[in-house]
C-alpha cells in the first residue's frame, strides 16, 4: 500500500527514475501475506482508499482481504507503477556512503539511490507462540498470517489460539463449517459493534457517474474516526472513550445470552486499551453449539490437541496461530546502516523510535511510511501513509533544491521523543492493559497527540529541526 503511494506520488512530483523493490513474487503486502477466511478489514473502504483513487466497486461498507488486494493491484496497473516494481528482490543492506544509499539485494545484485523510503510495513513478522510442545502436534499447524489453503478444515476440530482482530475474523468465518471450534483465549477483547451491508447496484451505478457520493460518504467516515476516535486516544479522560467503552458494554450485555460466557467475555480494562475489535459476527458465533470458548490457560501442546492447566485435553485436528507480530522489526531485517557507519540495529537497540514518525539522526534522505511512534490502531493507515508523504516529498524537494542529505538534529529527536513519552502516560493504551502497543517498558509506542496534530505537523516539516551532512 505505501510503496505504491511513494512510487505514484515521486513520479507525480516529477521523478522519473523510481524503483519499488518487493522481497515477493507480487505486489500487496499485508493483502498478499495475510490469506485467512473472513480476512477484511475493519476500516470502511470508502476511507480505506487512496483519496485520488476512489473506487466505485467496493462490494461491501467492509471489502474483503481478496477486493482489497485487487485494488491495490489495480491502482498499481492504472497508474503504470507495476512497471517500476522489481518482485523477488529484498533489499537485505542499505548503507549510506559518499552521500548516496547503496543497495544490497537478495539476488546478489547492487544498487545506488539518493533517497529510501522504507515502505515496509508494520506488522508483517508473525509472532508464534513459545508454547510447550507446538511442533508435536500431530495435525496441520499454521499461524494466521501463513494460512494453508491445503489444508480442508471442513468437518474437523479446529482450534484458534488468540482473540485479537485476525482470530475473531477467522472464528466468525469458520464456524458454520468446522465441525467443533475451540478459541483458545489468554484475555478478553472489547468488541464494538458494527454493520456489514452490501452496496447495491444502484448505489454502485451511482458511485460510478458520480464521484461526489464516495467523497461524501469518505469524509463522514473520516470525520468519525477522527474526532470519534483517532483524536481522543491521547486522553484516556475523554468523554468520547467513555461513551465507545458504554457501548462495547452495552454490546455484550445485549449479545451474549449466556451470563457465565458473557463474564469469561468480559475484559477487565477499558474499551480502546487494547486496540478495539469491531465485529458483526464474534459473539454470534462463539454462542454456536460446535464452539468452544476455552479460558483455561494452555498448559502445552500435544500431538492430538491443547492441554489446559485444568488436566482437559482438548482435542484438535488443526489448530490455527492467531497470536500476532513481531512489531519491533519494521525495516529490519534490512541491515541498515547510516553516516560514519551507524547501524540501524545499534541506534534502535532499546527498541525502534522515529523523529516525527519519518527519519533517524544521522541517517540522511531515509524516510519511513508507518514507521515507529505513527498513529495505528482502528484507522486508515492509507490516510496516514498519505501525509507523511506530504512531510517527505518536502524535504526530498528541500535536498534537490540545494542540501545535499538531511536528517534530523539528534537534539530535535531527543526533544521529540521527552514530549512523546510524557504524552504517552496519558492515552488509553497506558489505562492498565497489556499489547502491542507497549515497548519492553510498558509505554505506548504510537503517536500519543491527537490525530489533528498529526496532520498539522506532516504538512509542514520544521526545517529547522534538520541537519544537512556533507556526504564525504
Ligand atoms: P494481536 O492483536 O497481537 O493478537 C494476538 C492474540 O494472540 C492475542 O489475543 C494474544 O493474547 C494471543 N496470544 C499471543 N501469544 C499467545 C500465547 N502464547 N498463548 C495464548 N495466547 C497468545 O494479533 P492479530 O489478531 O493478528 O492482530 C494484529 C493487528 O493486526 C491488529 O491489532 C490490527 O492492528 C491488525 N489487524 C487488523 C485487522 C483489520 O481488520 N484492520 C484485521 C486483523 C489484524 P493477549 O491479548 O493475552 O496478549
Amino acid at each position: 500500500m505505501a510503496g505504491i503511494l511513494a512510487a505514484i506520488k515521486l513520479r507525480e512530483a516529477g521523478f522519473d527514475d523510481v524503483v519499488v523493490y518487493e522481497k515477493a513474487d507480487r505486489l500487496g503486502g499485508t493483502w498478499r501475506e495475510n490469506t485467512y477466511p473472513g480476512l477484511s478489514c475493519d476500516v470502511p473502504s470508502h476511507f480505506y482508499s487512496y483519496s485520488f483513487a476512489l473506487n466505485p466497486e467496493w462490494s461491501r461498507r467492509y471489502g474483503s482481504g481478496p477486493e482489497i488486494l485487487a485494488y491495490f493491484e489495480h491502482v498499481a496497473r492504472q497508474r503504470g507503477i507495476d512497471r517500476l516494481i522489481r518482485c523477488g528482490r529484498e533489499v537485505t543492506g542499505c548503507a549510506f556512503e559518499r552521500g548516496r544509499w547503496q543497495l544490497r539485494l537478495s539476488d546478489g545484485t547492487r544498487d545506488e539511490v539518493d533517497f529510501v523510503i522504507a515502505a515496509t510495513g508494520v506488522l508483517h513478522h508473525p509472532a508464534f507462540p513459545d508454547i510447550p510442545g507446538v511442533a508435536r502436534f500431530a495435525g496441520p499447524c499454521f499461524h494466521s498470517a501463513r494460512w494453508d489453503h491445503r489444508v480442508a478444515i471442513t468437518g474437523k476440530r479446529v482450534g484458534v489460539v488468540g482473540t485479537g482482530s485476525s482470530a475473531i475474523q477467522i472464528v466468525g468465518a469458520i464456524v458454520d463449517e468446522v465441525a467443533e471450534l475451540r478459541l483458545f483465549q489468554r484475555t478478553p477483547q472489547w468488541i464494538a459493534p458494527t454493520e456489514n451491508p452490501a452496496y447495491t447496484d444502484e448505489e454502485k451505478a451511482e458511485f460510478r457517474r458520480s464521484p461526489a457520493a464516495m467523497k461524501q460518504i469518505r469524509e463522514a467516515v473520516r470525520q468519525m474516526l477522527t474526532d470519534g476516535f483517532a483524536n481522543v486516544l491521547s486522553d484516556a479522560d475523554s468523554p468520547v472513550l467513555r461513551g465507545i467503552h458504554d457501548m462495547c458494554v452495552a454490546h455484550l450485555e445485549r449479545s451474549v445470552r449466556d451470563p457465565v460466557l458473557r463474564e469469561r467475555l468480559r475484559p477487565s480494562y477499558r474499551a480502546a486499551c487494547k486496540r478495539l475489535i469491531v465485529s458483526d459476527r464474534f459473539y454470534e458465533a462463539i454462542q454456536r453449539p460446535n464452539a468452544t470458548l476455552v479460558t483455561e490457560g494452555i498448559e502445552a501442546v500435544d500431538p492430538a490437541g491443547i492441554r489446559t492447566r485444568d488436566g482437559v485435553l482438548h482435542a484438535l485436528d488443526v489448530l490455527v496461530l492467531a497470536t500476532g507480530f513481531r512489531v519491533d522489526r519494521f525495516v529490519r531485517p534490512m541491515r541498515v546502516v547510516g553516516d560514519r557507519g551507524l547501524a540501524l540495529d545499534d541506534v534502535w537497540a532499546a527498541g525502534p523510535f522515529a523523529y516525527m514518525t519519518i527519519a533517524v539522526p544521522d541517517f540522511p534522505n531515509f524516510y519511513m511510511l508507518n514507521g515507529p511512534n505513527g498513529p495505528v490502531g482502528n484507522f486508515s493507515l492509507i490516510e496516514v501513509a498519505e501525509l507523511q508523504m506530504v512531510y517527505v516529498l518536502q524535504m526530498i524537494e528541500r535536498v534537490r533544491s540545494g542540501a545535499c542529505a538531511m536528517s534530523p538534529s539528534r537534539e530535535a529527536m531527543a526533544r521529540f521523543d521527552a514530549e512523546r513519552r510524557k504524552a504517552a502516560t496519558t492515552t488509553i493504551w497506558n489505562t492498565g492493559c497489556k499489547s502491542w502497543y507497549l515497548d519492553d517498558s510498558g509505554l505506548p509506542t504510537a503517536w500519543p497527540f491527537t490525530f489533528d496534530r498529526f496532520r498539522a505537523e506532516m504538512s509542514r516539516p520544521r526545517f529547522e529541526d534538520w541537519v544537512v551532512h556533507d556526504g564525504t
